[in-house]
C-alpha cells in the first residue's frame, strides 16, 4: 500500500489553451497529497554521470544537503565509459602546438554543426567556459590530461580537445566521485527514480524511488519517497540504448544498429518528465558515431584508429577506393555518408600509414597493437597488399592517396574541404593500416528545455517549474542538430555545476 495519494489527473483535453500563462501545468501526472516522506534532503540529484556529480559538488558548496541517486549498480553512467576528450579552447596544449583558436570560433562551430537549432545564449556561455572548465578539472578536481596532445574531432575548425591521461571519461568521473565523497555527499546506487512528484501548485517537491532496484526489473526494490526541499536536479542522461523509444523518434535506429552507450541509457525519465509536463524539444535528433568499428561491441577502441589516426591524418575511402566525405566533417554528415555508401553495397574504410598512426601511438600506447591482435584493424606492408586485403581496387586507391598527398603538399583539400593538420605528412611509406567504419547510436541532442539557470520549463506555461533543474544529456537546445565531439563533457560539467548551485540557492518548497 502506498503511504500517500498520488493522483493521475487527466485534465489535458479540458485545459490545453495554447500555452498562455497559467499558474501550473495540467499535466502533473504525479501530483501529491499528504505524502509521508521517508527522507528529506535540500537537493536530490538524479544520475551519477558528469552532470549529476558536478551538480552534487556545487550544491554542497552552496550549503545544501544533497544526495545522488543512481539506478545502476555502477556509478558514472555513460560518463565513466566515455572517451575522455574535452574541448578546451585556449588551453596550454593548443598554445604548445601553435593552434589559433578563440571563443568566437568555438561558438560558431557549435552553431554551424547544430544547424542553428541551438540556444545561442547557452552556446555562448559554454564557449566562454571552455578554458575555465578545463582549469576546474585540473586545479579543483585534479584530473590529469595528456600535457602535450591536442586533437580534433569532426566539425571543429581547429584541433582543440585535450585527452585524459587514461584515455577515458573515468579520468574525470573518478575524480568527481572522490570529491563528492570527500564533501560527504551520499551517493546511492540501485536507487531507481520512478516518479518525479509535483505538488498541487506545480512545484517539484520530491521523488518516488525503488531502493535496491535491479536494472531491467521494473517492480524490483522497495518503494520510498524522498523529499527535495529546494530542488530535484535531473541528470539522467540519454536514451541511445533504448531501441523501442529511439525508434519512435527515428525509425532508422533499429536494433540492427549497435550503440556505444551503457545498457542503462534508457528512456523512463524522458517519458516521466514528459508526463509531468516538462517542455522537451528535438528528441528525434539522435547522433550516430561514424567512427565505430563493426568488429567489436559498443564504443570499443577501434574508433581511436578510425578517428585519431585515419580521420585526422589519413583518409576514409569506400570499397571503390574513393574518398566519399570530408573525414573531419561533423558526425551526422559522416554517419549519413557511410550509411549511404552501405545502402549502395559499399563499405567504408579508414586508412592510415606509418606516420599517420604516430599521434595515436603517443596518446594511447599499446592500443594499435591491441586492435591488430583483435583483428579490429589490419596491418599491411604495402598499399597494394592493403588493397588486396580489403578488396579495394589498387589503381583507384593509389590515385586517391596521390591526390590526398597533393592536398597535404598544398595544405588545401579542394574537393572535400578537409582541415589539413600542421604536422600532417604525405602518405607514402608502409606499413599501411585499415579499419572499417560503422555508425553506432551515440548521443541524444534533444531533451528538457531549461533556462540559463538550468530550470526546466513547463510545457503549458513556458515558465520555470519551481524545484526542477536539469543538466547534461537529459537536456536539449545546447547542441542543436549535431553535437560536436568533445563538447558533451563541457556541456555536462558547466551546466551540471550551474544546476547544482541554483537548486541549492532556491527557496524551500512547502511540501
Ligand atoms: C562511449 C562513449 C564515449 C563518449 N566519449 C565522449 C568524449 O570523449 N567526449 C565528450 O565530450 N563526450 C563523449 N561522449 C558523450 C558523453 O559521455 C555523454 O553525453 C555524457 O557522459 C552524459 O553525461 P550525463 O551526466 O548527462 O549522463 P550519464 O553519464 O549517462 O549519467 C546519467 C545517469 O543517470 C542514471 N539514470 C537514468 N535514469 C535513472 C533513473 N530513473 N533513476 C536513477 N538513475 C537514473 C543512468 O543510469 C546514468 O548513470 C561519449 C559517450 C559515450 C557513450
Amino acid at each position: 500500500m502506498s503511504k500517500q495519494t498520488i493522483s493521475r489527473r487527466s485534465l489535458i483535453a479540458s485545459t490545453i489553451a495554447g500555452g498562455a500563462a497559467m499558474a501550473a501545468s495540467p499535466l502533473m501526472a504525479h501530483e501529491v497529497d499528504n505524502v509521508k516522506w521517508d527522507e528529506t534532503f535540500d537537493v536530490v540529484i538524479i544520475g551519477s554521470g558528469f552532470a549529476g556529480l558536478a551538480a552534487a559538488i556545487e550544491a554542497h558548496n552552496a550549503g545544501a544537503k544533497a544526495v545522488v541517486l543512481e539506478k545502476m549498480t555502477a556509478f558514472g553512467g555513460n560518463s565513466i565509459i566515455n572517451g575522455g576528450i574535452l574541448t578546451a579552447t585556449g588551453c596550454p596544449q593548443q598554445k604548445m602546438h601553435k593552434i589559433e583558436d578563440s571563443v568566437d570560433l568555438l561558438e560558431k562551430d557549435i552553431l554551424v554543426a547544430g544547424q542553428y537549432l541551438n540556444d545561442k545564449a547557452k552556446v555562448r556561455l559554454l564557449a566562454e567556459h571552455a578554458l575555465s572548465n578545463y582549469e576546474w578539472c585540473v586545479k579543483t578536481l585534479g584530473v590529469e590530461f595528456l600535457p602535450d596532445a591536442i586533437g580534433q574531432e569532426g566539425g571543429h575548425s581547429v584541433p582543440r580537445y585535450v585527452t585524459t591521461k587514461n584515455g577515458s571519461g573515468s579520468g574525470i568521473v573518478t575524480k568527481q566521485i572522490e570529491m563528492v565523497k570527500k564533501l560527504g555527499v551520499p551517493m546511492r546506487n540501485r536507487v531507481y527514480v520512478e516518479h518525479i512528484i509535483r505538488d498541487k501548485k506545480g512545484a517539484v517537491v520530491g521523488v518516488q524511488v525503488r531502493e535496491g532496484y535491479r536494472f531491467g526489473k521494473a517492480d524490483s526494490g522497495k518503494v520510498k519517497y524522498i523529499r527535495a526541499k529546494k530542488g530535484v536536479v535531473a541528470c539522467y542522461g540519454g536514451f541511445s540504448a533504448d531501441v523501442k523509444f529511439r525508434m519512435f523518434q527515428d525509425p532508422k535506429l533499429s536494433a540492427d544498429l549497435d550503440t556505444t552507450n551503457q545498457p542503462g541509457a534508457t528512456s523512463e525519465l524522458w517519458r516521466e518528465t514528459s508526463a509531468i509536463g516538462c517542455l522537451q524539444v528535438q528528441n528525434d535528433w539522435i547522433q550516430c558515431g561514424p567512427w565505430g568499428n563493426p568488429h567489436e561491441k559498443g564504443m570499443g577502441i577501434g574508433w581511436q584508429f578510425n578517428q585519431t589516426a585515419a580521420a585526422e591524418y589519413g583518409i576514409w575511402v569506400n570499397t571503390d577506393g574513393n574518398r566519399f566525405v570530408n573525414e573531419l566533417a561533423n558526425r551526422k554528415v559522416r554517419a549519413d555518408a557511410i550509411m549511404l555508401e552501405q545502402q549502395q553495397g559499399r563499405k567504408a574504410w579508414a586508412i592510415a600509414q606509418g606516420k599517420n598512426v604516430e599521434p595515436l601511438k603517443k596518446q594511447r600506447p599499446g592500443f594499435l597493437e591491441r586492435m591488430l591482435k583483435d583483428k579490429i584493424v589490419f596491418e599491411y606492408k604495402t598499399l597494394e597488399d592493403l588493397a588486396k586485403g580489403t578488396g579495394i581496387p589498387y589503381a583507384q586507391l593509389k590515385k586517391t592517396v596521390d591526390e590526398f598527398n597533393e592536398c597535404v603538399k598544398n595544405k588545401k583539400d579542394p574537393v572535400w574541404g578537409r582541415y589539413i593538420n600542421n604536422d600532417q605528412t604525405p602518405m607514402v611509406e608502409g606499413p599501411w593500416y585499415a579499419g572499417e567504419c560503422q555508425p553506432k547510436v551515440h548521443h541524444c541532442m534533444g531533451g528538457l528545455v531549461t533556462n540559463n539557470d538550468c530550470q526546466v520549463l513547463d510545457v503549458m506555461t513556458y515558465e520555470p517549474i519551481p524545484g526542477l533543474y536539469a543538466a547534461g544529456e537529459a537536456t536539449g537546445c545546447v547542441h542543436g542538430a549535431v553535437r560536436l565531439g568533445s563538447v558533451a563533457i563541457l556541456d555536462c560539467l558547466v551546466f551540471g555545476r550551474i544546476a547544482g548551485e541554483k537548486a541549492a540557492k532556491a527557496k524551500e518548497n512547502a511540501a
